[in-house]
């Protein structure tokens, strides 16, 4: 048998609960032509899921979506074999079916894994999508130089602890925001960011303009909300700022654009520094950029340029307990689950 959450048949509010998820089991799904069958190793959870459930996009009682690492158990795909790692969707699923026919988000393309690159975990973290969102948002579109104050929100997190990194590799001066103070430690003690300040001070505003006395060239947004507010004051003429995510919004009320109205508020400044704004989807740069990134950032993280810190829980039995933690700022670094045994450890 395999086993799954999907959506339960309670109301979805703003956050998740113990009531918003099931577990269900099912036949063992049987690969047809094209086709491989996955045991999942490794299920990545990411805030994004939230706003599929909320927005009603997963099918009525299927697996969460999630991106995962797998291994092959049986393949009708040429050129895969049993015992093969991929990167593939398997969801909050102890096992799913990849190759043709299964539906999957268009930009999340499986592929085989080369373990000589790094662990296999980071293809859904440092190595992979979340890497990519990192580099395609500082370094393509926010582009920081020497001499630059960057500024990355949810800064020990899973993009954002990735993000700060290539602006210091830029040689750009880094300050990250992150809540609790042993976050803000291991993100300056450890990443190497120059400063970090907690948006849970009560003096979080005037922290972080003490932080950056040089004001913003460049901001990573991750978040939203108050933090988009005590930043919005400190951008420099001529500063841009990439809009990755705004987590502080994805419990808003159906019908509230937390993205329009954080572009209300800062209108009057992007248009008197000329500031530049960016939404970033990361969907729109794995074609022309993945395999460059790739090389690129295995050889940073193997020469020790880039750390990455996973928040790793254990057993599909803890997948949404792990999912609302994260949602809550509860996680320390990048949150995953593992749900099957990892072969190369
Ligand atoms: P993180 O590992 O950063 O986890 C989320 C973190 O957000 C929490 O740990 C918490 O950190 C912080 N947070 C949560 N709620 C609030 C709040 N109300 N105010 C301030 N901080 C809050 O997640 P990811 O790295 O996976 O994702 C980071 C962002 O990147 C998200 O917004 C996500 O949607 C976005 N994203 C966008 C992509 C794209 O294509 N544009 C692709 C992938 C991710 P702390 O305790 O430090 O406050």
């Amino acid at each position: 048998m395999n086993r799954y959450w999907t959506l339960s048949d309670k109301p979805v509010g703003a956050w998740p609960d113990a009531q918003t998820f099931e577990m269900r089991e099912e036949a063992m799904p049987k690969p047809g032509p094209g086709q491989a069958l996955t045991r999942t190793i490794y299920v990545s959870l990411d805030p994004y899921q939230w706003g599929y459930k909320r927005r009603g996009v997963e099918p009525t009682g299927a697996p969460c979506h999630a991106r995962t690492v797998s291994q092959v158990v049986e393949s009708h795909i040429d050129g895969l074999a049993a015992g093969d790692l991929v990167f593939n969707t398997n969801g909050w699923s102890a096992y799913g079916l990849m190759g043709e026919g299964v539906a999957r988000p268009s930009y999340m393309v499986p592929r085989k894994l080369d373990p000589s690159l790094g662990r296999i975990s980071w293809a859904v973290g440092v190595l992979g999508m979340l890497g990519l969102t990192a580099y395609a948002g500082m370094i393509l579109q926010g582009d920081p130089k020497a001499g630059d104050t960057a500024v990355v929100s949810a800064a020990s997190g899973g993009v954002g602890q990735i993000a700060g990194q290539l602006a210091k590799l830029r040689g750009a001066r880094v300050v990250g925001i992150a809540g609790r103070e042993e976050k803000c430690r291991f993100v300056v003690e450890e990443l190497g960011y120059d400063a970090c300040v907690s948006h849970l001070s009560p003096t979080f505003a005037d922290d972080l303009r003490a932080a950056c006395p040089d004001g913003v060239d460049v901001y990573f947004e991750n978040v939203g909300g108050a933090v988009f507010d005590a930043v919005l004051p400190l951008f420099n003429p001529g500063a841009r700022m990439t809009i990755c995510g705004l987590i502080a919004h994805y419990g808003d009320a159906a019908g509230v654009d937390g993205r329009a109205e954080l572009m209300k508020r800062g209108e009057a400044i992007f248009a008197a520094r000329g500031v530049t704004v960016k939404d970033l989807f990361v969907g729109d740069f794995v074609a022309d950029h993945h395999d460059a990134f790739l090389r690129e950032m295995a050889g940073w993280v193997a020469d020790g340029k880039v750390r990455y810190l996973e928040d790793m829980r254990e057993g599909l039995e803890n997948v949404p307990a792990a999912f609302g933690d994260m949602l809550r700022g509860g996680n320390f670094g990048k949150m995953l689950v593992r749900v099957g045994e990892d072969p190369t450890l």
